[in-house]
């Protein structure tokens, strides 16, 4: 029996199998190693702290979400041998295969910042970006009676680089209908100098906080937080002080990637920008947050690499050249709050640029322009994500970024 091995069952691992099982033969087996049976809609995240979504409606169980085809494995990988081939798992039994697909995601670093998970954490320093850590700071905003809320990201690269000002945008609406925003400094204490990486994008989105009244404090590397004195610190020597701090901690790669050697500084792995093959072992190929592309860390990044990397994986099992098709493609709603969104679409190549997505001239989404309709996408990818995107099932759009329907290159 031949066996693709998938290490991680989220986003990009449980799509690609799904989808590989459809393209498979039976004299292939689809392994999915991961941890445990619980799948979590991350984006979902976000709209836990100020009540949107439940906690019950962001997870799933991995298993519900496979092709009966795929195999199933709950266990931690801990170690790879890429020139046996061979994965070794958390209950002392190893894996051999032909193929082997990292996606293990970027894991959450908070204890890499002094100070940040000592006194004060989850009581006035807080994340979002895990399920506790929003459930918790929900808790804490129902409670909040205004003061200075700090929403800082501590270093580059994150998942999903525009959910930290979406968080901005949200909470900034949510205070003004609580009548807590007369009461409320808000601030955003970035590492960019900018509050987004893309120039045009980054111009009009520090637009919008200016607006808002959203205080941007730019090229703040932080170096500690003092939870006593709550006060965050960069390494220039500034200094924030908050009443509810909401920080974006460091991110790095599994420590499986590292503990096999192949990972980089970060522990995320070296893969090969166009056809997601790993740059140091031919038999292994990566998508999604573990990679070190500069492409976003998003879901919809994970859909559009899964669309080229199973045609080059059914390539590789049958001798072929690996196509080069992955263009860097990224596409992200950006909730600006009262029930409004924008929408990004770029690739490695092109920044966001105005238009309309993803029918040129018609939309309905607009780029780079909020609107109500963007907001209802953003709210209809849940039901997207769960129903085909993890499913595998094909979507309506191209995995290359199309200039049509766009302006102003
Ligand atoms: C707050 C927030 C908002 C977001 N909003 C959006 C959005 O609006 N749009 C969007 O496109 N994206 C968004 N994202 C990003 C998106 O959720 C991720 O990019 C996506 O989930 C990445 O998929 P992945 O499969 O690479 O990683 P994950 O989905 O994180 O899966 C990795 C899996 O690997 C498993 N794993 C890791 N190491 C091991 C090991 N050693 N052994 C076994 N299993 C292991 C983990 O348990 C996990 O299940 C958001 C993320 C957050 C946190």
């Amino acid at each position: 029996m031949k066996r693709i091995v998938i290490l991680g069952g989220g986003t990009a691992g449980s799509m690609m199998s799904n989808k590989l099982v459809k393209r498979l033969d039976a004299s292939w087996t689809v392994t999915v190693i991961d941890r445990d049976d619980v799948h979590l809609y991350q984006p979902g995240f976000l709209f836990i702290p100020f009540g949107d979504y439940r906690p019950e409606e962001v997870q799933r169980s991995r298993k519900s979400l496979l092709d009966p085809r795929v195999e199933l494995r709950l266990c931690g990988a801990t170690r790879v041998e890429p020139e046996n081939k061979r994965v070794f798992l958390g209950d002392g039994t190893a894996l051999d295969y032909q193929v082997l697909i990292v996606a293990t995601g970027a894991q959450l670093m908070p204890e890499r910042t002094e100070g940040l998970t000592g006194p004060g954490w989850q009581e006035s320093a807080f994340d979002f970006y895990s399920l506790e850590g929003a459930t918790k700071l929900g808790a804490a905003l129902e409670r909040f009676e205004g003061g200075r809320l700090v929403v800082n990201i501590v270093e580059n690269p994150i998942k999903c680089p525009v959910a930290p000002l979406e968080f901005a945008f949200l909470a900034e609406s949510w205070l003004r209908k609580k009548g807590l925003r007369e009461k409320t400094e808000l601030v955003y204490a970035t590492p960019l100098s900018g509050v987004f990486t893309k120039p045009k994008a980054s111009a009009m989105l520090g637009g919008m906080m200016d607006q808002r009244g959203i205080e941007v404090q730019a090229d703040f590397a932080c170096s500690n937080v003092d939870g006593e004195r709550k006060v965050l610190q960069s390494f220039d020597g500034r200094e924030l002080d908050y009443d509810m701090l909401v920080t974006v901690p460091s991110h790095a790669g599994d420590e499986v990637v590292r503990a096999s050697g192949m990972g980089d500084y970060a522990g995320f792995l070296p893969t090969r920008k166009h056809s997601l093959q790993s740059r140091d072992f031919e038999s292994i190929f990566a998508l999604g947050d573990c990679t070190d592309l500069p492409a976003s860390k998003a879901g919809a990044v994970a859909h559009f690499q899964g669309e080229v990397l199973v045609e080059n994986v059914v390539r590789f099992v049958e001798g072929l050249p690996m196509l080069q098709d992955y263009d860097g493609h990224t596409n992200c709603f950006i909730e600006s709050g009262d029930g409004k969104a924008l929408l990004i679409d770029f690739n490695y190549e092109t920044e966001p640029l105005p238009g309309r997505f993803p029918l040129p001239g018609i939309g309905p989404f607009t780029l780079l322009e909020e609107s109500a309709v963007n907001h209802w996408g953003k709210l209809g990818f849940k039901w997207v994500y769960w129903n085909m995107l993890v499913r595998g099932e094909e979507l309506p759009l191209d995995h290359r970024m199309l200039m049509a329907g766009k302006w102003g290159e």
